[in-house]
């Protein structure tokens, strides 16, 4: 394996992929949303339950590579239990990192095992793959804002 594949599949990354936190179905859920990636053929559905202003529930299932996976996995275990705004911050941090705008050091507090997948930024065609789940969450907290809901 090359330097930048061994950094691309760290062992946490692998480890969140094997063994994904927060993955399974959520009984009636506030809001849901599955996105797909074409260019990889992943799959993430992320449904979240309120309680307040707080997301105090996330699960998600997919299919996919393991950058995918893994992330998603992340993206859930870090998201629970938090506030609406502070799951905002986390995903426009992550999202920032992930197109070179911050140094990953700068938030890896705020972001935690995420910061793994800053090898991914070297991998322009992984990166959807990493930021798909972050997508799903941020549209989950969107259709929330929806009229209706
Ligand atoms: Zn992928």
């Amino acid at each position: 394996m090359s330097e930048d594949l061994d950094e691309l599949y760290q062992d946490v990354i692998l480890d969140h992929f094997k063994h994904p936190r927060c993955h399974g179905e959520l009984e009636e859920p506030d809001a849901t949303q599955k996105l797909f990636n074409p260019l990889c053929g992943d799959q993430v559905c992320v449904a979240i339950k309120l309680e307040g202003t707080n997301v105090s529930d996330v699960k998600f299932v997919g299919k996919g590579c393991s950058i995918s996976q893994a992330s998603a996995s992340m993206m859930a275990d870090l998201c629970k239990g938090k506030s609406r705004e502070e799951i905002e911050k986390i995903i426009s941090s992550f999202r920032a990192m992930m197109r070179n705008e911050v140094e990953p050091e700068v938030i890896e507090d705020l972001i935690d095992d995420a910061i793994s997948l800053k090898g991914v930024r070297k991998f322009t065609s992984r990166i959807k793959c990493a930021v798909l789940a972050w997508e799903a969450m941020e549209k989950c907290l969107a259709s929330l804002n929806k009229p209706g809901n």
